[in-house]
């Protein structure tokens, strides 16, 4: 089965690439709902993170108060390693069992849809990386319009980001999304044909 990471940078594209994909039913393994599930009522997650930072981080109902964690880690940075450091291990076992599942399903390839894919060295454990590519100048623009931002925050958002043009470097293949959406749709095709679907035939 075929590994492949798909990242971006905020307002790439990279949902509109995934959607591509998903509706050829190539499956897809979402590392943000897997975040969520690893710390959900009841989960070993909850309880590291619980003990770590205390009652202040849970809500009366007993899950977690993600707007109070954030507001710690954000202030403190060891706080913030110390959270990554109890969760990752968690994260990468659960995409694990369910690369596992498709895989004795049979799937001939599955997409890891992991928006910190370089940051968290993925890229080693992959069988490729695809990038979906803006220039800077785009982006912002896409960015603006997508989350209404003024520029300054638009900026400041991909600025807090690995930029996209250092994340080339890890990727084997570059989706350049600078274009119309057909020009998208029509290298997304391009790599359906050549890459996956004679996964499908053989
Ligand atoms: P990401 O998931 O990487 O944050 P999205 O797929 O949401 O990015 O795309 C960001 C925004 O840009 C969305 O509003 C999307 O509809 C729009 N968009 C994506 N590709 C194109 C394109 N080629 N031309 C114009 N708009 C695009």
């Amino acid at each position: 089965m075929l590994k492949i990471g798909l990242t971006g940078g905020i307002a790439s594209g990279k949902s509109t690439v995934l959607e591509f994909f998903k509706n050829k039913n190539v499956p897809h393994i979402d590392a943000d709902v897997v975040a969520r599930e690893v710390v959900e009522v009841g989960t070993p997650g909850l309880a590291a993170v619980h003990k770590l930072f205390g009652d202040e981080v849970i809500r009366d109902d007993g899950s977690l108060n993600r707007e109070a964690l954030g507001n710690v880690v954000f202030h403190n940075e060891e706080k913030r390693l110390q959270l990554n450091d109890c969760l990752h291990g968690l994260i990468r076992e659960r995409i694990d069992e369910i690369a596992q599942f498709y895989e004795t399903q049979g799937a001939p390839a599955v997409i890891y849809d992991i928006p910190l894919l370089i940051e968290g060295k993925w890229y080693e454990r992959l069988d490729t990386v695809w990038l979906v590519y803006v220039s800077p100048n785009i982006q912002v623009q896409r960015l603006m319009e997508r989350n209404g931002y003024s520029k300054e925050d638009a900026l400041a958002r991909i600025q807090s980001q690995m930029l996209l043009d250092d994340k080339r470097f890890f990727a084997d293949i570059i989706i350049n999304n600078d274009g119309t959406p057909d020009e998208l749709y029509k290298q997304l095709e391009k790599l359906w044909h050549e890459k996956l679907l004679p996964l499908y035939n053989k």
